[in-house]
């Protein structure tokens, strides 16, 4: 952390210009390494070679979109005020960060993935705390970053890399007085357990955590109706993609009772049954799958669909209203059919359910006028609401929210995916009185760059 906290002295100064060949070069590096980190990663995490190519290809993009971002320039919100005093602000870097690589992303939420794209495109330093389901994938990325380090000219420990358990290392990690914030995606006693750190440190930092989504879907009455089989297709697929093992896994369904929703259900999970398994990716996850399947069947009331690859199961909601059991994350392919009598039913379901990244509605032209208050409910409660799709597949893009109410996030005014996630690095700073040449190059008059977005001289005027 000292070497971080001295990198980062002068990374944080980097010209734009520099930061963003940076982020470039990482993306090259990794682009050259391709083959190799894919066949590291398949056999350290058993998910399928099209998936880790298609992730390692995410994970290049979002570091040449953060290049764009920095080299544009106006994400830094620079205003100017020179009304009776001369007064700036810009976004500023926080300092060290700490980035917890996450077990289901060993690329695009790992050592290069878009917690350090955007804390180095903030201008932060990171420290990055390898998963151990990873550990030589996130070496051998960690190598291709050191590489861009040098071609690149930003100091040497502008980004470091240690393994070694969350307990001590990782702690330890959140704990030092230097660390700034933290960046974390896994399990919800994890993340809790960082926020925990964080808060008792003398100087308490923030931690972004990404925990625990069950992302309930509504299947209202009218599509469930007259598109059963493209709704069992797209929710079959879903449901088991890479296993479940996404935290935008639809694992809270809801419907109204009919012979339409018997049929769906059926028909879903005949097509679970049928997905193609393969290994879960380490073998704690595996347990705790099969652990939390068995809690959750193991309550009273719920009745099983289907057992195979995945599992289906249904509960009334009324039995679902007086069982907070059933509002737990169940990580793997695991999807729960809440059986409502009514749209008041749905409601008090929807208004039980904690925050979550997602909320769906799958519905007709009818469906829509008929249940405008159950999307705007879906809208409180979740970081992303979704009308007929699946929220499986996550864009990297600038509108995407990858956050949400608690414990979905532990923050939810932010996203962890899409160019804002820089705003989990930066803190506004402003500048009163300076002469121009102390100003940073931002925020000078004349800078040639023009970004700032707002002079509102005028306003103080009228
Ligand atoms: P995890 O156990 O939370 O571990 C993630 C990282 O946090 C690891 O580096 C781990 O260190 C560290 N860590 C965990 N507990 C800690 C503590 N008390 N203090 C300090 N550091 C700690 O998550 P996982 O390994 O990815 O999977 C376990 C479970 O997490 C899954 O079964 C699933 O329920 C959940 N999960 C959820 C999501 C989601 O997006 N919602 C994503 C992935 C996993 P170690 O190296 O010591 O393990």
């Amino acid at each position: 952390m000292q070497r971080s906290l001295a990198a980062f002295k002068e990374y944080g100064k980097t010209p734009p210009t520099q930061r963003a060949a940076f982020l470039e070069q990482i993306a090259a590096q990794l682009e050259s390494r391709r083959e190799a980190l894919v066949a590291t990663a398949h056999e350290e995490s058993r998910l399928p070679l099209p998936r880790l190519n298609g992730e390692l290809t995410r994970t290049t993009n979002q570091l040449k979109m953060f290049a764009r971002l920095v080299r544009e320039g106006s994400w830094v919100e620079a205003s100017i005020d020179k009304g009776d005093k001369d007064i700036r602000k810009m976004l500023v870097p926080l300092g060290p960060v700490v980035v917890f690589g996450a077990s289901n992303f060993p690329f695009a939420f790992s050592t290069a993935g878009g917690d350090t794209a955007s804390a180095l495109a903030a201008g932060a330093s990171v420290v990055v705390k390898g998963h151990s389901a990873h550990a030589r994938t996130s070496e051998a990325v960690f190598g291709a970053v050191l590489d861009a380090i040098r071609e690149s000219g930003v100091p040497e420990h502008t980004v470091q890399h240690v393994l070694g358990p969350g307990s001590t290392t990782g702690k330890a990690l959140v704990m030092h007085p230097h660390t700034t914030g933290v960046g974390f995606t896994g399990s919800f006693s994890g993340g809790r357990a960082l926020m925990r750190y964080a808060a008792e440190r003398e100087r308490p930092v923030p931690v972004f955590a990404e925990m625990s989504s069950i992302n309930p879907v509504v299947l209202l009455p009218d599509t469930l109706h007259k598109n059963t089989a493209a709704l069992v297709k797209t929710f079959a697929a879903s449901i088991t993609l890479g296993m479940g093992q996404f935290c935008t896994n639809p694992g809270l369904l809801l419907a109204l009772e009919s012979p339409a929703l018997e049929v769906f259900l059926q028909q879903l999970g005949a097509e679970v049954s049928q997905a193609q398994a393969h290994d879960m990716l380490h073998s704690g996850i595996a347990d705790s799958y099969a652990e939390g399947v068995k809690d959750m069947l193991d309550q009273e009331g719920i009745a099983v669909v289907q057992r195979g690859t995945g599992v289906i199961a249904k509960v009334a909601a009324a039995v679902f209203l007086r069982n907070p059991h059933f509002r737990e994350e169940v990580f793997g392919p695991f999807s729960l059919m809440v059986v409502c009598k009514d749209k008041t039913e749905m409601t008090a379901v929807l208004e039980n359910v904690k925050g979550q990244l997602t909320g769906t509605v799958m519905a007709t032209e009818k469906d829509l006028e008929d249940h405008s208050d159950i999307i705007a409910l879906q809208a409180t409660l979740a970081g992303r609401v979704i009308i007929n799709d699946a929220p499986t597949g996550v864009e990297v893009c600038n509108s995407m929210v990858h956050g949400g109410p608690f414990p979905a996030t532990s923050d939810a005014r932010f996203t962890s995916v899409g160019a804002t996630a820089i705003k989990r690095w930066v803190r506004p700073v402003c500048f009163q009185g300076f002469p121009g040449h102390l100003l940073p190059e931002e925020l000078q008059d004349g800078n040639p760059r023009k970004i700032w977005r707002l002079v509102n001289e005028q306003w103080l005027n009228t």
